[in-house]
């Protein structure tokens, strides 16, 4: 899963990776980013989860892209629209088996498998695979467990539907980060990794049964250190006023960085392996820090946004805490405003700008 730019990561950097590893199916949202893999030379399967609208039939069959089917309505757009681009485009049949976002509805076995027959019949549609997204499986709880497996049944039920049919979909996959931890399951040839493959849990409070460690560090430094009497106030709304004497670092990161503006007064960055807490509101590109105790806090000193510093670490999923949300919006949040640097064996191995 290298959608939303490989969760912020990188798209080209991570796919490029993954494909020097052996990985061979990669899934986006949208055809911007199945066009940007291409045109950075990245081979393989590239699906496309979300919906493509059908005049870029001949944008999907010329990149070798593969779209998702989230109705038969669709499905026979786009087959008239390659038809008269005189392509075939390549297909996965999406299935809704619990979710209500998108796909052919699979409560109704027998509805759902002649829609998605006569969507595998259309003249200018490869259809190779049928998918389906779990929305729970991150959960240990009973009756999640329980839609888990109802989900996993219905599209099973629609697979063993047409192939009764002669129609033998070679590709079936249902499996997320946490369907594939957390269920081991064979029946799904693929297994749609996203925020495992960055080193983050699907739910921290779900305990994992391998050993990962996240990717992404945030590092910023310090831009001013000032000591402040009793009585002043820090950033907009003066939110904080100073009860003693402190001493405050001004970190050049705010919420235009990814940096949520939730944070205000609450949560830490490290400076020097100690914790500096968020002292009044998060600005758009600055934010306040208590460095009072703190030795050598100077400017230039490295600021661990996210990441470890010492002994102490600050993960996504803190920050995610601190803003009442989960990593993955963390992550993805992490603007084009901070250049990606990425570490090979220590060592800077490329550095990205992207504004
Ligand atoms: C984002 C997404 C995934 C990956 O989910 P993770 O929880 O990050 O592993 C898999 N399938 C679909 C359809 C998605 O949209």
């Amino acid at each position: 899963m290298v959608k939303a730019d490989a969760y912020g990561h990188g798209d080209i950097t991570v796919a490029a990776h993954c494909r020097k590893m052996g990985v061979k199916h990669f899934a986006v949202s949208n055809i911007n980013e199945a066009e940007r893999l291409r045109e950075h030379g990245i081979s393989g399967d590239i699906l496309i989860l979300g919906y493509t609208p059908p005049g870029y039939a001949k944008a999907l069959s010329e990149n070798d892209i593969i779209q998702a089917l989230p109705s038969l309505d669709y499905a026979e757009e786009l087959s008239l629209a390659a038809d008269a681009a005189g392509v075939r485009v390549r297909c996965h049949i999406k299935l809704d088996t619990g979710m209500s976002r998108i796909g052919f509805d699979a409560y109704d076995t027998k509805k759902c498998v002649s829609e998605a027959a006569a969507a595998a019949a259309l003249s200018s549609l490869s259809v190779e695979g049928i998918f389906t997204h779990l929305c729970v499986a991150d959960s240990a709880d009973e009756g999640d467990r329980e839609f888990t497996l109802s989900q996993r049944e219905r599209i099973l039920s629609v697979r063993d539907g047409l192939r009764e049919k002669g129609i033998d979909l070679k590709t079936v996959h249902f499996l997320n980060s946490a369907g594939g931890t957390y269920y081991s399951d064979g029946e799904s040839a693929l297994a749609r990794f996203g925020i495992m493959l960055y080193g983050l849990a699907p739910d921290p409070a779900t305990p994992l049964y391998v050993d990962i460690r996240p990717v992404m560090e945030v590092k910023s430094a310090v831009a001013m250190v000032k000591v402040l009497p009793a009585g002043r106030y820090i950033s907009y709304g003066r939110t904080v006023k100073t009860e003693s004497e402190r001493v405050i670092a001004t970190i050049p990161i705010g919420y235009a960085d990814g940096y949520p503006r939730l944070l205000s007064n609450k949560g830490y960055v490290l400076i020097n392996g100690k914790k500096a807490p968020i002292v009044g509101r998060v600005c758009m590109d600055q934010t306040m820090v208590d460095v009072t105790g703190i030795d050598g806090v100077r400017e230039g000193s490295v600021a661990t946004v996210m990441g470890t510093d010492g002994g102490l670490s600050v993960t996504a999923d803190d920050i995610a805490a601190w803003a009442g949300t989960i990593s993955y919006e963390i992550v993805c949040g992490i603007s084009a405003r901070v250049p990606r640097v990425v570490i090979e064996n220590g060592e800077i191995a490329d550095v990205w700008r992207l504004i």
